[in-house]
Order: C-alpha cells, then structure tokens, then sequence
C-alpha cells in the first residue's frame, strides 16, 4: 500500500468522523481541534500529515520527541509545527520538555507546574498548560484527584510563563458509548467548575481514536488521535 495515500484516506475520514460528530451534537466542526499524536511515527510521517495541513502534533516519551521535533524543524522550518507534550512527566525531564514544546497537557503536580515555569525560557512564549485529571480512579494512571482540580488549576494559574489552557483526560478505556460518556460528562464538569471559578479557558482535550464521537458530544474542543490516522502502533513501545 502507498503510505501517503493510506495516510491521506485516513485523514479525510478522520475529518469526516469529527465533523459527523459534530453536527450530531449540534456543533461547529470548527470548534474542535485535532492534535495527531505522532509517538512511535518517524519524522517523514510527522511531514507527510504536516504537507496535508495538519500542524498539532502529541508525543508522549521526551527521548523519542526531542530529534523528532529538531529533525522536523530543520526540514520544513515552515511549517511552524506545534507539539504538545502528552505522556507522564518526570522531574528530571522537565527541563526539555519547557524549552522544546509549546503545550504540556499531562501537569497533574504543583512541583512539575513550578518547575515548568522556573524553566520556561523567558524568550518564547508562555507554555501552554493543560491540568490532567483522573475521573477513572485507577492507581496506575496519571492525573490529579478531581477534588484537586480547583486547587492545582490556581497554583498554575497564579505562575508567571504558564498559561492555563484546560483539561486534559484519558478515561479508562470501554467499549460502552454510555459509559464513555459518562466518563467524559465527570471531566467537562471539572472544565465548567474551573470555568465558573473564573478561568479563562479554552481547551477540554478528551477523546482519542475509538471513541472520539462521545467526547465531541460531551464537548471535547480537542481530540488527541494516533492511530486512526497513523496506523496501530508497534506493540513494543520505546524506553523512555
Ligand atoms: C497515545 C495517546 C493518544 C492517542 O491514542 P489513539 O488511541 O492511538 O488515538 C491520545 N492521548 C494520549 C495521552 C496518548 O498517550
């Protein structure tokens, strides 16, 4: 199979999945974003996606990022890509991740969101922050308590470089459209509280491949989606 024209296929269904999506829950296609989550995918497929118009992408593991961003900007500085850092985020690790990205969805600590700001070159930008948050309550996943939410959307708030953008959410993974909605319902009434709290924010990053139409209808402004578009990933996935 051509790779280019199996990932060009993919995109316009992807399109036509969100815009579907969309209309069902009586909304604007263009209210909600696509962030193309690039992790395991080299540079030429980042590019490929890049030269059909696509300039969001996610990555979840800093080693595999850092020459994935580089690479890329030095073939197509045109191109202006934006990344957003999505994967667990290691104290040791936050320096990269402040100076090479331009968001960071996956903040679920103060100490990672101060030391973010500390690192954050004063000559760019500030870094565009989303709160992760965990409404699955599973030990293993990353995320703040909700409870915590209000608390830790101040603190990052209140920090110069930052900006506070949202709420990001990986949901525990069903089959079930009742309860995925249900999970995505429980993340968009922590955006509305923190919203009602009196936060200027624009982002509910929920919903991935298989069940983006029901984070559409439960608001989702950004879907964050690999595979739909990449192909299914390599089982082994790199170290960190
Ligand atoms: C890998 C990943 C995605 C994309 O998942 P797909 O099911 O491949 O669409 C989205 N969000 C996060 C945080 C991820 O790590």
């Amino acid at each position: 199979m051509n790779g280019d024209s199996a990932l060009h296929e993919r995109y316009d269904a992807l399109q036509a999945r969100i815009s579907a999506a969309c209309s069902r829950a009586g909304r604007d296609a263009g209210t909600v974003r696509l962030l193309a989550v690039s992790k395991t995918f080299p540079p030429a497929r980042v590019l490929e996606l890049a030269s059909l118009g696509q300039r969001a992408f996610g990555e979840s593991y800093l080693q595999e990022a850092l020459p994935k961003i580089s690479a890329c900007r030095d073939e197509r500085p045109d191109f202006a890509l934006e990344w957003h850092f999505i994967g667990p985020i290691q104290s040791n690790k936050t320096r990269a991740i402040a100076e090479r990205f331009d968001w960071v969805q996956s903040v679920d600590r103060e100490k990672t969101a101060r030391r973010l700001a500390e690192q954050r070159p004063a000559s760019t930008e500030p870094l565009n922050v989303c709160l992760q948050v965990n409404v699955s309550g599973e030990a293993t996943k990353s995320g703040c308590d909700p409870a915590q939410a209000p608390g830790l959307a101040g603190a990052i708030a209140a920090l110069p470089r930052l900006r506070l953008r949202g709420v990001m959410a990986i949901p525990a993974p069903t089959d079930d459209p009742t309860l995925q909605r249900a999970q995505f319902a429980s993340v968009r009434r922590i955006y509305e509280a923190l919203l009602d709290a009196g936060h200027r924010l624009d982002t509910l990053s929920i919903g991935m491949s298989d069940d983006l139409e029901s984070a559409i209808a439960e608001g989702a402004t950004m879907v964050r989606v690999g595979t739909a578009l990449f192909g299914s990933r390599p089982r082994q996935q790199p170290a960190i």
